[in-house]
């Protein structure tokens, strides 16, 4: 390696001419280590939002639940990704402590197992629901999703807990996750136990943020706010997830208004990219407006780059490809019935226009970005 002869001569006079001639030298070659590439997929969907129609339909006899056949049409979109999330927005403290519907839910803990069959792996616990049923029924959902493997985020049953940071590795990427919400319709934490929900406050969002860093290589960032049935971000949305971005948030993911709300790329102030979906929508509830009935799973291909260089140093570099959606429909009639399907597989009979009604989706949830893909088969 790194032989060369430098021979300088003057061409107009032979005579006069120089020459420098650099010895070939013996140089040990530096090993430079290849670029490791690692990938990863992270899937998101919107709230679980179990109305009584649902667990009345769900109960199978003796103190029991099942809502597998809920999930069944797109079980096959959800369990195919490394990493899917959710929004439990409905908190299943469980049977012991008595069901419950609007205004103040409480699920059936079976909405877990159903999450767990279908491969999702976090849940956001942070909305304006988590104090529905007071502190027991956070002690036992957190409980129950421990139990599970789920990991939880949002809520804690500690101050220590709340300090830390959770994060998931797959394929050498760690994720970490953070979750917030704007309030819980009026409900206050019991006296010295903050740490049972995690507020929307800008201050502990970045030391979280700071906390995530020094962990993980991509951070997803869960948002409870927005506009309840506004088809488009508000001005809040905006300025944290801009906020967020410059502070090198990789992934942010509203959930609250019941209908989803475009995506967007937004710049972090070092030139960043953050991918932003302003709202995923309902995945299950009982709401019965035809856009509270359309959610979606969204879904992102994550790749790390470790380069290195001569000397051994490494840097990392990640990137969000790919977005991808699959939007989705919440049949039921009368109250029964209830099954989310992929939106475009549902025919004219099942819902009249719905063809015209994918389209209009399609269309309002790309308006930012052009490239949007649209989740059309099992296996892509
Ligand atoms: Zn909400």
């Amino acid at each position: 390696m790194l032989i060369f002869v430098i021979v300088l001569t003057s061409c107009a006079n032979n005579h006069d001419s120089k020459q420098l001639v650099e010895k070939p030298e013996e140089v040990a070659p530096p090993i430079q280590k290849e670029p490791e590439i690692y990938t990863a997929t992270l899937s998101a969907i919107g709230d679980i939002l179990i109305h009584e129609p649902i667990y009345q339909e769900a109960f199978i006899g003796d103190n029991q639940y099942s809502f597998s056949d809920m999930f069944a049409q797109v079980k096959p979109f959800l369990e195919r990704a490394d990493i899917t999330i959710a929004n439990s927005e409905s908190i299943i403290g469980g049977q012991d402590i008595g069901l419950s519907s609007y205004p103040q839910f409480n699920s059936p803990y079976e909405v877990g197992d159903v999450l767990k069959e279908v491969g999702v792996d976090v849940v956001n616990m942070a909305n304006n629901h988590t104090l529905d049923r007071g502190e027991q029924a956070i002690l036992n959902a957190t409980n129950y999703w421990n139990k599970l493997g789920i990991t939880y985020i949002g809520a804690s049953t500690s101050a220590k807990e709340a300090e830390q940071i959770k994060t998931l590795t797959v394929n050498q990427i760690t994720f970490s996750f953070l979750g917030y919400t704007y309030g819980t319709n009026g409900l206050q934490v019991p006296e010295g136990k903050d740490y049972l929900v995690n507020y929307i406050d800008e201050e502990k969002i970045k030391v979280d943020i700071q906390k995530a860093k020094e962990t993980s290589d991509i951070i997803v960032l869960n948002l409870h706010m927005g506009d309840e049935y506004s088809r488009t971000q508000n001005e809040n949305q905006e300025k944290i997830a801009q906020l967020a971005a410059d502070l090198g948030v990789h992934i942010i993911l509203f959930h609250h208004s019941h209908v989803l709300q475009p995506v967007k790329w937004y710049t972090g102030k070092t030139g960043n990219q953050t991918f932003v979906i302003h709202s995923l929508g309902n995945f299950l509830s009982s709401q019965d407006e035809i856009y509270r009935q359309i959610g979606a799973l969204l879904e992102l291909d994550v790749k790390k780059t470790i380069t290195y260089d001569k000397e051994g140093k490494t840097y990392t570099t990640v990137e969000i490809n790919h977005p991808k959606l699959l939007p989705t429909y919440v049949e039921f009639q009368n109250w029964k019935n209830y099954k989310i399907l992929p939106l475009y597989k549902v025919t004219e009979e099942q819902l009249p226009n719905a063809k015209i009604l994918y389209s209009e989706i399609k269309t309002h949830m790309s308006q930012y970005v052009s490239n949007l893909h649209f989740i059309e088969d099992e296996s892509k």
